[in-house]
């Protein structure tokens, strides 16, 4: 009897804990969400926009001097039937080849451009003089650096957002050896053709107010697969409210575009959040039975966007928490 009672006094104490257990700081929920997504996929991403964002954007001063060549150089590669990597160990830049020549998307910082971007497609045999388009994610200079190399070298067509050639326009040093001249200004929804291949893109302002995100096909083996491409990642913009709310909006826009093209493959820009330059490293052990490394599948593609969802509330959950 002794027991019974005892029983019943210890349930009813548990009762009462839970019922005064204060609600879940919201800050702990986006954070745990955010590491449930990223789990051992999104490290980098999960720890650039959750744990140690930036919080503004960089001063419009000249860049610094170029880096030691070792801490970019690595080697170009072949990724796909029809999708080569030019990047650095940093940032990547794409090469798409169409029967009708070369989609790049992306040129990498002005110091890089000239050895990974020229070099490198002819390392792959393939001829710098046959991109006929260079896709823009966003006109921040380690993306934006080689494009003036391609339009006065190569008679390449640029495509960006308009917000971003503006950007660019605007600067008054972050171009000490000359901008790319004005050229295709990029819509939503705009479809880049060349030959047999189109780069669907998809206007995700955000990280820069032209933030280009893409959707394309490759082939691996001859298999058709998807690739949803997230054109801007960081928190290095205006932090308030309001660009907050563009941004998440963004990424969820990429997140549906990229579940209804069935896309199982999630590039980016960085190698720090989508693990590139390791990727390409990994094809070199993988089997002929196995899926590219690159191929993580629809689910894995889905978590990048609630990663960057989840982590963009959080810090827009901080300003509206210290604006009160
Ligand atoms: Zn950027």
């Amino acid at each position: 009897m002794k027991s019974v009672i005892l029983g019943l006094a210890i349930c009813i104490g548990a009762g009462a804990a839970l019922a005064q257990t204060p609600p879940a700081n919201p800050i702990d929920g986006y954070l745990a969400r955010a590491k449930a997504a990223a789990a051992f996929d999104f490290t980098g991403t999960l720890v650039r926009v959750c744990v140690a964002p930036q919080t503004a954007p960089g001063p419009d001063v000249a860049p610094p001097p170029p880096p030691a060549r070792d801490t970019w150089y690595t080697d170009p590669a072949k990724v796909f039937d029809n999708l080569y990597f030019v990047g650095t160990k940093i940032h990547s830049s794409w090469a798409l080849t169409t029967s009708e020549g070369i989609i790049l998307i992306d040129t990498l910082y002005d110091y890089a451009s000239e050895e990974a971007i020229a070099g490198g497609l002819k390392k792959l045999g393939l001829d710098p003089a046959s991109v006929k388009y260079v896709i823009i994610s966003h006109g921040h200079g380690d993306h934006v650096g080689g494009a003036k190399l391609m339009q006065d070298r190569f008679g390449s067509r640029i495509v960006m957002g308009g917000p971003d050639w503006e950007m660019i326009e605007q600067s008054v040093n972050r171009f000490p050896n000359g901008k790319p001249k004005r050229d295709i200004v990029a819509s939503d929804g705009q479809k880049v053709t060349l030959g047999d291949t189109s780069v669907t893109l998809v206007a995700t302002p955000g990280h820069t107010p032209g933030t280009l995100s893409m959707i394309f096909q490759v082939k691996d083996n001859g298999k058709p697969l998807t690739v949803a491409y997230n054109g801007g990642t960081a928190f290095n913009f205006p932090n308030d409210v309001l660009h907050f709310d563009m941004y998440i909006a963004s990424q969820r826009k990429m997140a549906k575009a990229a579940a209804d093209a069935g896309a199982t493959i999630l590039m980016t820009n960085h190698s720090e959040f989508d693990n590139a330059v390791s990727k390409i490293k990994m094809m070199a052990a993988r089997k002929s039975d196995e899926a590219s490394p690159f191929e993580i599948g629809a689910e894995a593609v889905a978590r990048y966007f609630k990663v960057t969802d989840e982590c963009a509330q959080l810090a827009r959950y901080k300003l509206q928490q210290a604006a009160n």
